[in-house]
């Protein structure tokens, strides 16, 4: 069990503290759409690590999906979101994500977000992995920049709305299950402070960074499911995490997403001898789920023993690709590969957490005046796989969810809060090499808790990340590596123990040991809570 509820002491009286309605964590989709839905007589504060525009959320490459043609409607996107969860979906929050969809790209829409068009004028529809229609709005190939540049300049015009960057969560405070505010970390000036609210949002996002390999920013290390966890926020389905089956594979670059929309139009998987692969292992072949594709592709990289297979869309010609790929295909380019003429070398790597934050349809977890929304929450929708596209879609939903209710919560609360408990304990400084440990950390996480897992290699791992458990238990925590790092030892534990527990295989969740999905006993969800 873990010893410190705080990642530092804390003494009240000798720290700054500023007071707000509401304080939002993080600046990806979920965050930034929730405080643009909050009406604007609230004050509100939002708090991010790094600048306003690094997220996951800016990286975002394929779309957004939402049911808007003639032969689709939210019932087809409901069906396909719970095939793809492989049966772990939470049919009523799926229910509320597809039926809201479109309203919500209305407000993008309205709110000056340009999206694709077709001839006709109407949003350009594409197909991603697992979806039956064409329902994946997109702005080029980076519609996660052009929606969150647009929200990002909007924020910065609201006057009720303060933005601090560089500004690092460590903690939420809490006082009989109570949240207050935060405790945070000024990157600049190296102080910490505290901040005060009624409601605190919690929209940090996942946590892909304890993995070696990994489309996500360096930004996503789990910091929000972290102290949700230190304050007694149950946490869900922390097994349960998405590898994206086609990455660049570059000596120099294995992280650039291959987004599934190149797939959407028509790419095909090879191996290495040039062979297609996909129709031996799924009937909707290459936009098979994405679990089934990204396990298909570790299965033929084993048996031709190469890191890599093919994605060939070479059929299709140059200016059409620069067009409808601009940054993918310019990308590919300074590497050497030309899409209209080369295969792209590509391979499976940490893409999205599908646990995390236990929250229901309202964005509310078990402690009070705490919510969260986005890729740091699980309410379910994902179930034990993501369908493609619905993530930025969920940031969008339950945002606006979070938003439009405030006005309800704040009315049944107390006007400020304050926070006077005080919290000291004997810890000390070690001298120890942390970006060393946090490598090794992501390096047995890939190898152990990847695509296939099994009982021996999680044991194995379990018992090195506890190691360093012990070692840093007792550290005092100063700076952002530290407080990190505390993180990176916390959930990786919490992750490797709920993948044990699992004794099935389910979505993105393989276990070589047992390699059937078992209902009977595990079309559950796996609670993690401290104490
Ligand atoms: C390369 C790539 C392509 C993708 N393509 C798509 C796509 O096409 N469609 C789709 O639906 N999804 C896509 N996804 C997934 C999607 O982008 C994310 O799931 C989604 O954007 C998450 O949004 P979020 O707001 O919850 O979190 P994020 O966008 O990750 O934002 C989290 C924010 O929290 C801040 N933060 C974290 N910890 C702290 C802390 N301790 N203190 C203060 N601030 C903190 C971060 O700095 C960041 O601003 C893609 C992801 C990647 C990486």
């Amino acid at each position: 069990m873990e010893k410190h509820r705080y990642l530092i002491d804390i003494n009240p009286n000798k720290l700054q503290k500023e007071y707000h309605d509401v304080i939002i964590i993080g600046s990806g989709i979920a965050g930034i759409y929730a405080a643009i839905k909050i009406p604007k007589e609230y004050d509100i504060v939002i708090l991010t690590k790094k600048t306003l525009d690094v997220s996951n959320s800016a990286l975002a490459q394929g779309g957004i999906a939402v049911s808007l043609n003639k032969d689709d409607s939210p019932n087809f996107h409901l069906r396909d979101t719970l095939y793809a969860g492989a049966g772990l979906c939470n049919e009523r929050t799926v229910k509320v994500l597809v039926n809201e969809a479109s309203e919500n790209i209305t407000s993008l829409c309205k709110l000056g977000v340009e999206f694709d068009r077709s001839q006709n004028g109407g949003l350009s529809l594409t197909r991603e992995g697992a979806h039956s229609k064409n329902r994946i709005i997109h702005a080029g190939d980076i519609t996660g920049k052009v929606v969150c540049d647009k929200l990002n300049s909007i924020v910065k015009t609201y006057h009720n709305i303060k933005i601090k960057e560089t500004t690092f969560v460590l903690d939420i405070l809490t006082e009989n299950n109570i949240c207050k505010g935060v405790i945070a970390y000024d990157e600049n000036n190296s102080t910490f402070k505290l901040y005060l609210a009624n409601v605190v949002v919690c929209a940090t996002g996942g946590y892909g960074q304890l993995y070696a390999a990994t489309t996500n920013p360096e930004v996503s290390t789990g910091d929000g499911v972290c102290f949700a966890y230190r304050a007694g926020a149950e946490l869900m389905n922390l097994e349960l995490v998405q590898f994206h089956p086609t990455a660049f594979y570059h000596p120099e670059n294995k992280n650039f997403l291959i987004s599934e929309a190149v797939r959407g139009e028509g790419a095909l998987l090879k191996n290495i001898k040039g062979i297609r692969f996909m129709p031996e292992y799924h009937e909707f072949n290459e936009l098979a789920p994405r679990d089934v594709v990204s396990r298909a592709i570790f299965e033929e990289m084993r048996k031709t023993d190469v890191e890599y297979v093919y994605l060939d869309i070479t059929f299709k010609s140059k200016e059409y690709l620069e067009r409808r790929f601009p940054n993918i295909y310019k990308t590919c380019l300074g590497y050497g590969v030309d899409m209209a003429k080369d295969y792209i070398p590509v391979a499976p790597v940490q893409h999205y957490c599908m646990g995390g934050i236990k929250t229901d349809e309202y964005g509310r977890t078990n402690i009070t005046g705490f919510y969260s929304c986005g890729e740091a929450a699980c309410n379910g929708i994902h179930g034990a796989n993501r369908l493609a596209s619905n993530s930025l879609l969920e940031g969008l939903v339950f945002g606006s969810r979070i938003g439009k209710e405030i006005p309800n919560i704040l009315n049944n609360s107390l006007k400020k809060k304050d926070f006077t408990f005080r919290y000291e304990t004997s810890r000390a400084p070690l001298n120890i090499d942390k970006q060393a440990i946090k490598k090794e950390i992501q390096e047995i996480m890939t190898k152990n808790a990847g695509i296939v897992r099994d009982r021996d290699g999680l044991l194995f791992a379990k018992k090195k990340v506890d190691v360093y458990s012990n070692l840093v238990e007792q550290m005092t925590n100063q700076c952002i590596d530290d407080f990190e790092l505390q993180n990176y030892v916390l959930l990786s534990k919490l992750v490797l123990e709920s993948a044990l527990e699992r004794e099935e295989s389910r979505g993105a969740h393989f276990r070589s040991d047992f390699r059937e999905t078992d209902d009977k006993k595990w079309r559950k969800n796996i609670i993690k809570k401290w104490g």
